[in-house]
């Protein structure tokens, strides 16, 4: 099907979804790169259809049974695809919404049911036409080369319509991690043979699924998803990271932050939530192989990042905890979830507010994943490239064994007989057996 029909198909589409009335008491608007979401606080749920139309392009939000309570003139549309919102009664109890394109878009529309944060709401997720201010600073590759970048996904947790955990003084999870990570891909960039992408860059919402699959798309070598949650207590405090656990989770807080995080889904917004693992049902061996395979990767970059925390923080547990996060399932990709601390805790949230704070957290995140990389890099890569560079540098070392000379080992090595001796420091050329030669770079 070409492009254009599709666009044409659209002008017709709708979509019909089913509840009942009420009316609308607030509308938000989210702008992401890919699409932008319209999100109707509802008094109670109400059936609504929506279509496109063009020349101009417009697209129409019937709410039936619902009356608008709000004013839609102070909502901010820049970085949106829409210029204009108008809205209308379509006779005594329906509710027609209008949006004024800047061009066509492709709608989206669902529902969400209440929950702690908010009552019923329509969703409408507009893609295709979204105005995107950044672009993509990628380091230069070296071509041919086989010294490439480490790809590390850092992933801020939450954003949009969910906040997160919520702390003393108005500090929401949300904003706290989107810093953090800032500094960390900042931190990463800067350094060579780094390079890092956030899955989230400014105030959206991204489904948890969708984030695993961008760090597979941007073949990241690691997934780092950051979070600064509460707890039942205001006493719970301290850094920690957990990996992912097919079986069980490895504690109480664990398994309570796991379904804590993957509620994320149900409060940010997606169509459709099944918190059950589909992937679990389709896992052959293969996946469980390399599923053990990166969690044995998680736990240790996971290790390297909480010894690393340990230094600027209390941490809440001394190991890497692990629990079934759905952010953390990617079968092929190393991932950890590191908890930045308890926003629930006035303390901590006080800190976790300030930017010296978050850097310093950032930095400390950073050190442990620098620590992980430098112990196993991937191979081809520039830090695999360099350690290898480092270590011929120091040159090689020989055990002495029975029968060797040192001019047939200074040949063997390609080096002259005489460097080796001053490479080590020797007289004359008697040897010892067992005595360790140290050979030097060629
Ligand atoms: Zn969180």
């Amino acid at each position: 099907m070409t492009r254009w029909y599709r666009w044409i198909l659209l002008a017709v589409w709708f979509v019909a979804a089913p509840a009942l009335a009420g009316s609308v008491s607030n509308v938000r608007i989210w702008p992401a790169p890919d699409h932008t979401r319209l999100v109707f606080d509802l008094s109670s749920p109400a059936e609504h259809k929506v279509f496109a139309l063009s020349s101009p392009d417009r697209l129409v939000i019937d709410l039936s049974g619902a009356e608008l309570n709000t004013d839609m003139g102070n909502i901010k549309l820049d970085d949106s695809p829409i210029r204009r919102i108008r809205s209308a009664k379509r006779n005594q109890n329906d509710l027609r919404v209008v949006l004024d394109l800047k061009q066509s878009v492709k709608p989206k529309s669902f529902v969400l049911k209440p929950n702690d944060q908010y009552g019923h709401r329509l969703v409408i997720d507009l893609y295709g036409g979204t105005v995107s201010k950044t672009s993509e600073v990628t380091k230069s590759v070296e071509e041919n080369s086989q010294r490439r970048d480490i790809l590390v996904v850092v992933d801020p947790g939450h954003g949009g319509d969910d906040p997160g955990a919520l702390g003393p003084r108005g500090v929401r999870e949300k904003d706290v991690v989107l810093a953090i990570s800032r500094e960390l891909q900042a931190m990463l960039n800067q350094k060579k043979g780094y390079n890092s992408r956030l899955t989230r860059k400014g105030d959206y919402f991204i489904p948890l699924r969708q984030r695993t699959n961008l760090a597979r798309e941007y073949n990241a070598d690691l997934m780092v998803s950051v979070h600064a949650d509460a707890f039942k207590s205001p006493q719970a405090s301290g850094a920690s990271v957990y990996a992912l656990s097919k079986r069980g989770a490895t504690s109480e807080t664990a398994r309570w932050l796991a379904t804590k995080e993957n509620m994320s889904d149900l409060i940010g917004g997606v169509g459709s939530v099944s918190l059950d693992d589909k992937d679990d049902v389709l896992a052959g061996v293969l996946l469980d192989l390399s599923m053990t395979a990166s969690l044995k990767s998680s736990l240790s970059v996971g290790d390297h990042v909480l010894r690393s925390m340990g230094r600027i923080s209390k941490l809440h547990k001394k190991r890497v905890e692990q629990a079934g996060f759905v952010v953390l399932k990617s079968p092929d990709i190393p991932s950890i979830l590191v908890e930045t601390g308890f926003i629930s805790n006035p303390v901590e949230s006080g800190r976790l507010r300030t930017q010296k704070y978050q850097r310093k957290m950032a930095q400390a995140i950073y050190k442990g994943l620098q620590g992980y990389f430098d112990e196993s890099p991937p191979p081809g890569t520039y830090v695999a490239w360099s350690k290898l560079q480092n270590r011929m540098a120091q040159g090689a070392t020989y055990k002495i064994e029975r029968g060797d000379t040192l001019s047939e080992i200074a040949a063997r090595n390609r080096v002259s007989l005489n460097d080796l001796m001053q490479h080590n420091g020797l007289k004359n050329e008697q040897l010892r057996i067992g005595q360790v030669l140290k050979i030097p770079a060629s």
